[in-house]
């Protein structure tokens, strides 16, 4: 995963009254640092404003969901936000409304891309759009586990090809198990999906933090990825499986997926900084 430091010269100076909102319902906002790109990994006793960044061991199991139609947005947002998100994610909503600029701009920014596109289609056809996407620079892609092994295959083998076609790193796909939305899959459908991804040549799983025990014992080398992330006693929308960031880290979880947690808080970089802090005590 990036291990860039946070000074990164290609972050650009924003102005210090921007606000970002990334729902239409949220009334807060989360203004974005002056001169993010300067900020060290320490910020002086005296500025209490400036966000201290995490350290790179929490910030790289971070990753922030950019659910916008826009990018402007989606930009500042991840630039306000990055002293905690090391990963950010491009899903359908973004992707569909830009395109690869999306990942592109993104990575230029120095953060790795979680492109979530749950690719589910015949084997061929997700091969080519996969053939497609693994040149674009992202770290992670999803494929739907549900496809199946040969389509996940194709999959796997389509992203190898076209990152080597444009002498990029192939992203990792990600197998999406059984959403965390879901909570009327049997018992063995989540393990089955596993085993699948594993012969199939994915990387890692996307997975509810309540089948992380399974993960462990049939996939134990896979990337384990957990959306669905709420701390304790907040809004839980539509994730049916919700898990706290600090059970998710203790149960085994590489990377966090935290889309409204923060981004319909009414202070995200509050609430940023306060999950930041969970992860951290659950990593010590
Ligand atoms: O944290 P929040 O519930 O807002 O996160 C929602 C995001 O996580 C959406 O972009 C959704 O696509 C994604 N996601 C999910 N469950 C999965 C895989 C991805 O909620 N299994």
């Amino acid at each position: 995963m990036n291990e860039k430091p946070p000074n990164n010269p290609l972050v650009p100076d924003v102005d210090e009254d921007l606000v970002v909102d990334l729902t239409d319902a949220h009334q807060g906002g989360v203004s974005v640092p002056t001169g993010v790109a300067a900020q060290p990994s320490t910020a002086p006793e005296d500025s209490p404003q400036e966000p201290h960044w995490a350290p790179p061991s929490v910030r790289n199991r971070m990753c922030l969901v950019l659910d916008t139609d826009d990018m402007v947005q989606a930009e500042r947002t991840a630039l306000a936000l990055m002293p905690y998100f090391g990963v950010v994610k491009v899903g359908l909503e973004l992707f569909s409304a830009t395109g690869p600029n999306a990942i592109a701009n993104l990575t230029d920014f120095g953060f790795d891309v979680f492109c979530d596109l749950k690719l589910h289609d015949i084997p061929t056809t997700v091969g080519r759009a996969a053939r497609v996407l693994g040149g674009l620079g992202a770290t992670f892609l999803t494929l739907h586990a549900h496809g199946g092994v040969d389509m996940m295959r194709a999959g796997v083998e389509g992203l190898a090809e076209g990152a080597a076609n444009a002498g990029q790193t192939a992203p990792k796909a990600l197998a999406v198990t059984v959403l965390t939305s879901d909570d009327t899959a049997l018992d063995h459908v989540a393990p089955e999906r596993m085993r699948w991804a594993m012969e199939a040549g994915c990387g890692g799983l996307v997975l509810a933090a309540s089948d992380l025990h399974d993960a462990f014992t049939l996939a134990p080398r896979m990337t384990r990825v957990v959306p669905g992330i709420r701390q304790a006693g907040t809004e839980t929308h539509d994730q049916a499986r919700a898990a706290t960031p600090g059970d998710a880290i203790r149960a085994g979880a590489d990377l966090l997926v935290i889309g409204r947690a923060v981004t319909h808080a009414d202070d995200p970089e509050a609430a940023a900084a306060s999950i930041a802090d969970e992860v951290s005590r659950a990593l010590a």
